[in-house]
């Protein structure tokens, strides 16, 4: 079958490998759609952290934001999976440890994450196996498109969580990328006031685009109190920022991740009564999402600028621009040469 194999920093090219076989407790899935995201862009860079602590290594098979359907099932599996529409939990614990037990697999020690940690291959392939145990059903409601905006989704859904909005309640969502634009959805369909900060006019007209009126750069910023402030960018000095502008009682959410520390200072989170959380991952927050792009209560697909095939993952990796406006590009692995 056909792979997108990246095999150093910035060289990487679709190769013929041998298809994945279903091991026990393991499904083979045929992949229809796969984002990539600046985690994908940070290994093909060579900047991404896990290659430097051991966790990854080249040469890598990315692809972690992925929908398909299951084609072959390993011992132990249970059939009903067999022609089911699916997409995967990125995240792979070990299913043994303190931390698996109490339900936190996602932050498991030990765990392998699809297309990113400990050598698990990821979908930017014709075909992936997966354990049975991280696949999540697709209703017929969700087409390739979404099933493939699940896990961004999931990480977003959990970050309009933590912010805990409301009807009346106002958000300030930093980093108008494939994030903060899902968060601001998901915190408008909760009835929030969403204003977002950027830094290009392309990406902040495209958020007005689809409806978020209140996008500003850094000088624009009105002066408004903001119940919670979501840093989704990556710039270092931003986690900062938010605690300076946000609310007395209000709440601080963190899932962008900087290049080099981002320090904060935790009198001013005390003297402001400020509760901050940190997201890692979309796992928890998988089958909410899934709920969500069903119900219609928030539609992501807008944010897709682009669909290409596996011959242009390299080009969409080194950050090449697109025609079409919005920041995500799926890859179908089933299109071939340009469409
Ligand atoms: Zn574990």
């Amino acid at each position: 079958m056909r792979a997108f194999v990246l095999t150093a920093p910035g060289v990487g090219a679709v190769q013929d490998v041998p298809p994945p076989q279903a091991a026990p407790g393991e499904a083979v899935v045929d992949v229809e759609r796969v984002g990539i995201c600046g985690t994908d862009m940070e290994f093909f860079t060579g900047e991404m952290s896990y290659l430097h602590d051991g966790h990854a290594r080249f040469p890598m098979r990315l692809g972690h934001e992925w929908s398909g359907t299951v084609t072959a099932l390993g011992a132990g599996v249970d059939p009903a999976w067999l022609g089911r529409r699916v997409m995967g939990d990125t995240m792979l614990g070990d299913g043994t440890c303190r931390r698996c037990l109490r339900g936190h697999q996602h932050v498991c020690e030990q765990r392998e994450e699809v297309g990113i940690r400990g050598g698990r291959p990821g979908a930017l392939a014709e075909q992936l196996a997966v354990p049975a145990t991280s696949l999540h059903h697709l209703p017929d409601a969700v087409d390739p498109v979404l099933g493939a905006l699940v896990e961004p989704g999931g990480n977003a859904w959990r970050a309009a969580q933590a912010a805990g909005m409301g009807a009346g309640d106002r958000a300030l969502i930093l980093g108008p990328g494939t994030i903060g634009l899902l968060t601001a959805m998901f915190a408008r369909a909760a009835g929030a006031e969403v204003h977002l900060l950027g830094r290009t006019p392309e990406s902040l007209e495209f958020a007005r685009s689809i409806g978020f009126e209140h996008a500003w750069t850094e000088d624009q910023l009105p002066d408004l109190p903001y119940d919670a402030v979501i840093d989704a960018s990556n710039a270092a000095p931003l986690p900062a920022r938010a605690l300076d502008l946000v609310e007395p009682a209000g709440r601080l959410v963190y899932i962008g991740l900087a290049g080099s520390p981002s320090l904060i200072d935790t009198r001013r989170l005390a003297l402001k009564d400020v509760t901050a959380v940190g997201i890692l991952s979309a796992s928890p927050g998988l089958e909410d999402t899934i709920a969500a792009y069903a119900a219609g209560v928030v539609d992501p697909r807008p944010l897709v600028a682009a669909t290409v095939g596996l011959d242009q993952a390299g080009s969409v990796l080194a950050g090449t621009p697109t025609t079409g406006a919005g920041p995500k590009v799926h890859i179908d692995p089933r299109l071939r040469g340009t469409p």
